[in-house]
């Protein structure tokens, strides 16, 4: 079966295997470094995109040099930069920090009334009851609003991401129709991931996106998976050897930097 494309057969079968393997496995979230290593401005990662997508086709993040926002859908990676325009990447390409899996959706759910970010999130915790794992979560459909942000390339030595995250260019789009993905990391792992609910967006024609900060959406389908196991890769470089991971108000300072 060497070279063959993946299926669902292989991602189930390879969740039988011994963890040396590189098949995927189903709703395995594989991380590259930390969001607190990312906070303290270590925005160069050893890990290609050709990697990363070894390890799943589903997720979002950022780029070497904090050089936009990522999204990977169905198994392709795009870069948001200014403006919230789309483009697809080279694989040699590096991140910093990323998130993917192999999403295999566990619960469906028909949204066909209005939700706020507040109410969206009080739907999902609900379908996905353990508050104490992470969970992968996409929800395709009809926005009334969403407001994303993307991020500069910086240039050495980098300044803290609070100081980058203060020139975001902003994006806000109406009546728009795409799809939301990303994650909820439970909030004992603050600093290893960020805290709560952590999601990016695409539109549909796939040509505009970013970090989201809030929206309303209007109708759609949330499709949502638990997750408990977990591979992080952390950097084996000078700046993650020099960083401060263990700041005060963490918290905070991760809240501000992501716009939870
Ligand atoms: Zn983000």
């Amino acid at each position: 079966m060497k070279n063959s494309p993946v299926t669902d057969m292989d991602v189930r079968s390879s969740a039988l295997g011994n963890g040396v393997s590189k098949k995927p496995v189903a709703n395995r979230l594989y991380q590259t470094s930390t969001m607190a290593a990312l906070l303290d401005a270590v925005y160069d990662g050893e890990t290609t995109l050709d990697e990363l997508l070894q390890y799943g086709n589903f997720g979002l993040g950022t780029f070497n040099a904090l050089d936009g926002e990522m999204i990977v859908t169905e198994g392709v990676v795009r870069q948001f930069r200014a403006e919230g325009l789309a483009a697809e990447v080279p694989g040699s390409l590096k991140t910093p920090f990323a998130c993917v899996t192999y999403f295999e959706p566990e619960k469906t759910f028909n949204i066909d009334r209005p939700q706020t970010k507040e109410s969206f999130e009080g739907l999902v915790d609900s379908l996905v009851g353990n508050p104490n794992l992470f969970a992968a979560v996409r929800f395709t459909g009809e926005f009334e609003r969403v407001d994303t942000r993307t991020v500069f390339c910086q240039c050495k030595p980098y300044p803290h991401m609070l100081e980058v995250v203060k020139k975001q260019p902003t994006l806000t789009m109406e009546s728009v129709t795409g799809t939301m993905i990303g994650f909820r990391t439970p909030v004992y792992m603050q600093g290893v991931n960020v805290a709560g609910y952590h999601l990016h967006f695409l539109t549909e024609d796939q040509k505009r996106g970013g970090h989201v900060t809030e929206y309303r959406l209007v109708r759609g389908q949330l499709e949502v998976a638990t997750i408990s196991n977990l591979e992080i890769k952390l950097p084996r470089t000078e700046q993650f050897a020099q960083a401060n991971l263990n700041p005060e108000h963490l918290s905070e300072a991760i809240r501000i930097a992501e716009g939870g």
